[in-house]
């Protein structure tokens, strides 16, 4: 098939991974006779220094037209005065916004030989394959602000519609996988968690009767995610309470450089990008874990494109190169010589078959 990428690198360990897992899309579209066209754009702080914006018009246009796009990471130290007028990561949400990628897909999962990378005990790690879907377009992150000198505040809105489609997309993950859905909230004291429990109880009840519905309060979901991970199916919640348990939950992989994810709409373009940030500490060093960008690259054959054979390819190799001892520093044992990114990634596209 042929399909038009567009590459968003960004900040930091941005450009590291991004061209990691674009050279592992190269190696596919060889492999499986495919042609991918590849388009780079710019994000975050470095479209901040070349425009004064941090997602251009030209950059929205080139990812409105692309079959996908695949992210790296924004923002670092050079941008990161929380006062200023223009910030890295208006440009990441602005983006979700008009791609209208309202559900936000994070799988975790731990590869037996890395149980030792994560701070948790083995034994709760047997077994854990979950997938956290998060709210990405609505909720306190868009809620009007306001601020004066000794007073702020965010405001938390949820509309039925955007609870109800949110709910579906999880609950037929759930209906292709082990078929149990934990849904959380904070139904106890917030008003828009009370809304999402009434409406996510209405459409399991009446949509998807067979799946098993468990519901949590998102501070009892924290701790139920270290006790008992390997529990839990899907779990689908509201933008805020997704971003903190998704950063949680990729402690279980041992590090935040394993784990990708999609963020979908209603079409098939989608927005895939690893869940770790720019890293500015260990940026330009060469020593990125590329994994969890070459998974996304994975995820993107597999929803945008429908290269189901593909995806799973590109998640084997990935495996594969780390059951054969490639480990970058992140999660390379003591004894270990950790390989670089770049020999990362060539062990994967070694592995690629
Ligand atoms: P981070 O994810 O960048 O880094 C946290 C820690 O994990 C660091 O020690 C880092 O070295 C390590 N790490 C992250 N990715 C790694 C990888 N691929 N390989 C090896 N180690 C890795 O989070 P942070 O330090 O809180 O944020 C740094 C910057 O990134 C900030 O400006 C923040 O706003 C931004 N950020 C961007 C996104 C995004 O673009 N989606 C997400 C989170 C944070």
């Amino acid at each position: 098939m042929e399909a038009v990428i567009v590459l968003l690198p960004g900040d930091g360990i941005g450009p590291d991974v991004t061209e990691c897992a674009r050279r592992v899309l190269a190696a596919v579209a060889r492999k499986f006779e495919h042609q991918f066209e590849f388009s780079e754009q710019l994000i975050g702080g470095a479209a901040i220094d070349t425009t004064g914006e941090p997602l251009p018009q030209a950059t929205i246009d080139a990812c409105e037209t692309a079959h996908a796009v695949l992210l790296g990471a924004v923002g670092g130290p050079k941008w990161s005065d929380p006062n200023a007028a223009v910030r890295p990561e208006q440009g990441l949400l602005k983006l979700r916004s008009a791609l209208g990628v309202y559900a936000n897909i994070r799988p975790v999962s731990v590869h037996d030989e890395l149980a030792g990378a994560s701070p948790l005990k083995a034994e709760i790690l047997d077994g854990v394959d979950l997938l956290v879907v998060r709210e990405l377009t609505g909720g306190i992150y868009f809620g009007e602000k306001t601020r004066s000198e000794s007073k702020a505040s965010d405001l938390c809105i949820y509309h039925t519609h955007e609870i109800e489609r949110i709910v579906r997309v999880a609950a037929r993950l759930a209906a292709d996988r082990r078929g149990r859905l934990c849904s959380v909230d904070k139904a106890n004291v917030l008003e828009t968690s009370r809304l999402w429990r009434d409406v996510t109880d209405r459409i399991m009840a009446a949509e998807f009767p067979d799946i098993e519905v468990e519901t949590l309060l998102v501070d009892a979901a924290a701790m139920h995610l270290l006790r008992r991970p390997a529990d839990f199916d899907v779990i689908v919640t509201e933008n805020m309470f997704g971003d903190i348990l998704t950063d949680e939950a990729s402690m279980l992989a041992g590090s935040l450089g394993m784990l990708p994810s999609a963020s979908l709409g209603d079409t098939a373009r989608g927005l895939y990008e690893p869940i770790h940030g720019s890293a500015p500490d260990i940026a330009g060093r060469g020593i990125a874990n590329p994994c969890g960008a070459i998974a996304s690259a994975a995820m993107l054959l597999r929803h945008s494109l429908a290269l189901e054979s593909e995806a799973a390819a590109v998640e084997s190799a990935v495996s594969a190169a780390i059951s054969g001892g490639a480990r970058t520093a992140d999660i390379a044992r003591p004894d270990q010589a950790p390989v670089s990114t770049s020999e990362m990634t060539d062990e994967i596209i070694r592995c690629l078959n």
